[in-house]
């Protein structure tokens, strides 16, 4: 079973020390298991300098954390686990499991 998760998701973090919180899913990394969001699981990098900057400096990077901790939250707003259902084409949509709509 591949990652549900898609970039583009709004997600909500169920574990860890950003347990809550809410963001963007900003890059899938399916090998791992793994997504990044947006404002979750920051580290401080230190950045040496470059040609351009002149200066170093530390930066926030979004460090992946495991799909497995995180949610997916319906247009509706709650947290579920992402179903499939069929168009009438055939075609494969993903569905809230848990009210049945779009997600
Ligand atoms: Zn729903």
């Amino acid at each position: 079973m591949g990652l549900r998760i898609k970039k583009g998701d709004r997600v909500r973090v169920l574990s860890g020390k950003d347990r809550g919180k809410e963001g963007n899913v900003t890059r899938v990394l399916p090998k791992e298991n793994k997504v990044i969001v947006d404002g979750v699981n920051v580290a401080k990098k230190h950045q040496k300098p470059t040609r351009n900057t002149m200066q170093g400096g530390i930066i926030d990077k979004d460090m992946p954390v495991p799909a497995s901790n995180v949610a997916v939250l319906c247009p509706k707003g709650h947290p579920t686990r992402i179903g499939y259902d069929f168009n009438a084409d055939g075609t494969k949509r993903r569905v809230c499991r848990k009210c049945g709509g779009d997600l």
